[in-house]
């Protein structure tokens, strides 16, 4: 992370978090960032966005790396004090994931610098449980960590078709504005009256587009879907996450591409959307 200290402020940098610890169901997503990376570069698509901007050289992108995830190290402190770094410089940070309760420490990282700060969180799953198996860190508990401190001013749920009596019990404590899949429609807008956190668990889309992740929920969004929610927000993407992408269920490496393709639109939205 040292090259970021020659970074101007509102670059966007991509950081790799390989880790799966927390993984409540199958292990995988440690390999994520490595794929994701490997299929943006493979050669067969530009690195250039919708909207017309254009990755490659682009000086306000940069690919920092990985952050440790080894044994010597607590992971989540670790990534908590990367981000807090990061965000300090003005840096906006996109990270590659690791399994979903990175989310809570990069959220962490990121309230030290923004004391308005909206989640938008595209997962099939609400990720609300108190604990699961015995692990308050769990994949499946990131929201709840996140807004029992309050590091979130408003916490919007999309593409959730998993909602059982003890997240719904949570979602209305916590005040999330949950929008379930089956009420799903294509025209709903999201309007943020400031800077957004984007959370994106690769399982929000329907298997059908992507099976490379651990925990196959049918009955969900198109990547069009998700494209057109990225490119429909008018307020500044200031930090987001791709998480949760199993390379090990990805035999034809379609779900990382998916994944790449995410990389390009946040990244491209994330530069338009700022000054
Ligand atoms: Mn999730
Ligand atoms: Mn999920």
């Amino acid at each position: 992370m040292r090259d970021s200290d020659k970074l101007k402020r509102g670059t966007v940098v991509v950081v790799g978090v390989g880790y799966d610890g927390n993984s409540s169901f199958m292990q995988g997503p440690a390999s994520a960032p490595s794929k994701i990376r490997e299929v943006l570069h493979c050669g067969s698509a530009n690195l250039c966005a919708e909207n017309g901007i254009d990755l490659a050289e682009h000086p306000l992108f940069k690919d920092l790396g990985d952050i440790r995830t080894d044994e010597a190290v607590d992971v989540f402190n670790e990534i908590e004090d990367t981000v807090r770094m990061l965000v300090e410089k003005g840096l906006y940070v996109l990270t590659l994931g690791g399994d979903h309760s990175i989310t809570f420490p990069l959220v962490r990282g990121y309230r030290h610098q923004h004391n308005r700060l909206n989640i938008l969180h595209l997962d099939a799953h609400p990720d609300l449980y108190d604990e699961y198996d015995g692990n308050r860190n769990s994949n499946a508990c990131p929201f709840a960590r996140i807004m029992e401190e309050g590091l979130a001013d408003r916490l919007v749920q999309i593409g959730i078709r998993t909602r059982n009596p003890h997240q719904a019990e949570q979602a209305e404590r916590f005040g999330v504005e949950m929008m379930e899949m089956r009420n799903w429609n294509p025209k709903i807008g999201i309007d943020f009256n400031g800077p957004v956190y984007l959370s994106l668990d690769i399982d929000v889309l329907d298997p059908g587009f992507a099976p490379g992740v651990s925990h196959h929920e049918p009955g969900g969004l198109s990547p069009r879907d998700v494209l057109n929610i990225i490119h429909g927000l008018k307020v500044p993407i200031v930090g987001a996450d791709i998480v949760e992408l199993n390379p090990k269920r990805d035999p034809t490496g379609v779900s990382a591409m998916v994944a790449a393709k995410f990389l390009k639109e946040i990244a491209g939205k994330m530069i338009e959307l700022n000054p």
